[in-house]
């Protein structure tokens, strides 16, 4: 019942996920665990470690923040030169170990570790044709159906096994995969979920996001190509494209909300491309007013770029409670509405009696910018001007960003205009779509949330299919 639900309710995974070969047999545990943290803001649920010396892997997994599941005792047991790590995100609160990654299996030639970012939505059928061939699954992950298939495959070799497996899922899937001896990273043909390549002294390394580089003092190399697989192993780096179609449509979203601000993907700064999205808004919606707030952290750079086109003053009439990154939030209206004001309160003396311009990367439910419209006008602010540097949130994520079903994302039940009533903003301006779009050099982005344009066709909404959550407790 409780996975009807969730299925219902649209509720996904967005995860970070790193890796490591060490090729001067280093322990490679502790690396893992420092890139972790710096993705953590892609996973708070649960954090997993697994580690290969050559011979057997061993893993650490369960659930809470990076530094809850590890201690120095855990660390020092993980030996190995090549590791995997995984955090996972879920807003539910329901707290599944099974759920946890790296998922591990030990198969006729030895072992495998995975861990995985996106979600398929092929796994239900997949998942029951390997079950009537004798297959026996230990969760309900669509994680678990990629395992099972690249074994199936694995007598023809491990590129072989998993091309093949690739040529079956569909979803958005950025993997790393670690057997005994060598570490692979692979990319589902549109590139949907970041992926990148990364150079520590002479060993490679991949990190969702190019932050976990930087922690670890390792040096970007580049982002993987959609439908690539690259290879590390004691022969070195080896590349194979095993889907040419270049059909690229990477998650726009990533760089409006969900990746870090410090990250490079694709050659792009989130941050700088952020700043530039808030230039292009105060172009497409100036307004007369005396104070541009954001809304921290993520309107930030948007703000910034609002103040510099439109020559009003930036100021922090917010400020952000840091230490709430991971309450137990029930998932309904009433506790949505505590959870803003328990993340976020006035600085009174800065917006008083001013026409304050309130700018942030989007609106899903609406809830955040009704309480925030609210809170700023209760503090004596004279006229709050709404500014969103992304268009209308219309349509739910299939492929790993965590958005609710349509019938609760206002964007897709309201004009404009009914939207700035229900907010009780004096104005509302959203970014268009040309305007996001022109803040790009290239091209090749899923705008799926935005305009219903999925790069892949998706089930119906509400239909049956198994996102990578599953409970009947
Ligand atoms: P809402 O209150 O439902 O309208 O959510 C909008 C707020 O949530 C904005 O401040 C966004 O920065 C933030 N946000 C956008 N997408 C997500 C997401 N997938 N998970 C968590 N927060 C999000």
């Amino acid at each position: 019942m409780e996975r009807e639900n969730q299925q219902y309710n649209g509720l996904k995974e967005a995860c970070g996920i790193f890796g490591i070969y060490d090729i001067n047999g280093h322990d490679t545990a502790r690396i893992t665990y420092y890139a972790l943290h710096a993705l953590q803001h892609r996973g708070q649920e649960s954090a997993g470690i697994a580690v290969s010396d050559g011979k057997k892997i061993n893993y650490h997994k369960g659930n809470g923040l990076v530094t809850e599941v590890f201690d120095e005792k855990n660390i020092l047991h993980l030996k190995g030169h090549i590791a995997v790590g995984h955090v996972r995100y879920s807003t539910t609160g329901l707290n599944q170990i099974y759920n946890a990654q790296p998922i591990v299996v030990r198969y006729k030639n030895g072992y495998l570790a995975l861990a995985h970012n996106g979600n398929l939505i092929n796994a239900d059928e997949l998942r029951k044709e390997l079950e009537d061939s004798g297959s026996i699954f230990q969760t309900s992950t669509d994680t678990e159906v990629i395992i099972h298939l690249i074994v199936k495959y694995i007598a023809n070799g491990m590129v072989e096994a998993i091309k093949m497996a690739m040529k079956k899922i569909k979803g958005a899937y950025s993997l790393i995969i670690m057997t005994n001896e060598a570490i692979y990273a692979v990319k589902d043909p549109n590139g949907l979920r970041p992926l990148c390549l990364g150079l520590m002294d002479d060993s490679y390394c991949f990190a969702s996001e190019s932050c976990a580089l930087d922690i670890i003092g390792a040096k970007l190399v580049r982002e993987i190509s959609p439908g690539e697989i690259i290879e590390i192993s004691k022969e070195g780096i080896k590349t194979y494209e095993y889907d040419g179609s270049k059909k690229e449509a990477f998650c726009i979203f990533e760089y409006i909300y969900f990746a870090r601000p410090d990250s490079v993907i694709r050659d792009v700064s989130v941050y700088s491309v952020r700043q530039e999205m808030g230039r292009r808004l105060a172009l497409e919606y100036p307004v007369d007013a005396d104070l541009i707030v954001p809304v921290p952290d993520s309107g930030i750079p948007a703000a910034l770029g609002y103040s510099e086109v439109s020559g009003i003053p930036y100021g922090e009439g917010l400020i952000k409670n840091k230490y709430v990154g991971r309450t137990f939030i029930q998932p309904d209206q009433i506790h949505r509405e505590i959870a803003v004001r328990l993340k976020l309160n006035v600085m009174s003396e800065m917006v008083k009696g001013k026409k304050i311009v309130l700018v942030d990367d989007s609106i899903v439910r609406g809830t955040t910018s009704k309480r925030l419209v609210a809170m700023l006008r209760n503090a004596g602010a004279k006229e709050v001007h709404l500014r969103i540097s992304a268009p209308p949130v219309k349509f739910p994520c299939y492929f790993g960003i965590d958005t609710p079903s349509k019938k609760e994302l206002i964007g897709s039940k309201a004009s404009v205009e009914d939207i700035r009533k229900m907010i009780g903003a004096d104005s509302l301006g959203y970014l268009s779509m040309e305007g996001l779009l022109s803040c790009f050099k290239d091209k090749g982005f899923c705008t799926g949330c935005f305009d219903g344009n999925y790069p892949i066709k998706v089930p119906e909404e509400g239909s049956k299919f198994i996102f990578d959550d599953f409970s009947t407790i």
